[in-house]
């Protein structure tokens, strides 16, 4: 579903994805694990198309991310048009959700704005998509007024919303209160086992990675240092960087 090749992006001269390559398969879970300044982030915001990057290549459902020389002039509105149509879906740390709108309007809106849904049928869809998160009984309250995991909550119906093939998650539950982290991995775990959703997530949280990950791939300086299936790597890691991050954590 995910095809990375190659991807290369410098900031002033600083290297930060060093000729990475990536596949993810339908329905597969894939977890992002490395230390710090690895790229995790960088390499989720170029698959959302958030970010440009130099050289390499993605695809997404056997679609080109638009990047040859008339990209680089893409308005940010072609380039929404572009992330709907090869149907990717991002979660952030620090959810991001509009703060003067309802959970419901959160879903909604965008809806209507950037898929061009009629209200009743962008409501209908925001409605549902909060009882699947377990928020129905909040569907009219501000951000300011749920809590962290309820927010990020939100913030990940309303990244389903458009129906995405792949949804991209950055450390979901890194700024989390520890007592409300698992009611939002509970969620993402929903999505994978149950929806078979294809997900890449990067986290921090090594046992739930475990859990719910097929594939860990560790990152290190801007490429892929080990990847396998998600017990193999994490009980028993072939790279001493590998084993050394793997012994700090949890
Ligand atoms: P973390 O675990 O802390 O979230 P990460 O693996 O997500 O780290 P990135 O955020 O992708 O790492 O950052 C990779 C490198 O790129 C870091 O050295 C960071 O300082 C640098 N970087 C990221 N964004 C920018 C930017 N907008 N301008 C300059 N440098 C940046
Ligand atoms: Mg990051």
């Amino acid at each position: 579903a995910v095809e990375v090749k190659d991807l290369r992006k410098a900031y002033d001269g600083n290297r930060v994805l060093d000729g990475l390559d990536l596949t993810v398969r339908i329905g597969e879970v894939i977890a992002l694990l490395g230390p710090s300044g690895s790229g995790k982030s960088t390499l989720l915001r170029c698959i959302n198309h958030l970010e440009n990057w130099d050289s390499g290549e993605i695809r997404v459902g056997g679609r080109k991310l638009g990047f040859d020389e008339k990209e680089r002039k893409l308005t940010p509105r072609a380039i929404a048009n572009e992330r709907a149509n090869v149907g990717v879906g991002m979660v952030f740390q620090q959810f991001n959700l509009f703060g003067h709108l309802s959970a419901k309007e959160n879903i909604a809106g965008p809806l209507r704005w950037v898929h061009g849904l009629g209200r009743f049928e962008a409501e209908r869809r925001a409605t549902e998509l909060l009882d699947r998160v377990g928020l129905s009984h909040r569907a009219d309250a501000l951000p300011r007024h749920l809590s962290g995991g309820q927010q990020q909550r939100v913030a990940i119906a309303r990244a389903l919303a458009p129906n995405p093939s792949v949804l991209l998650l950055d450390e979901p539950t890194s700024a989390l209160d520890p007592e409300l982290v698992n009611e939002v991995l509970e969620v993402i775990r929903r999505l994978a086992i149950d929806d078979g959703l294809t997900m890449i997530i990067s986290t921090h949280q090594v046992r739930f990675a475990d859990e719910v990950a097929d594939r860990v791939a560790f990152l290190n300086g801007g490429v892929i240092l080990e990847e396998g299936p998600a017990h193999e790597v994490l009980s028993s890691p072939r790279h001493p960087l590998t084993a050394r991050f793997l012994s700090v954590m949890d």
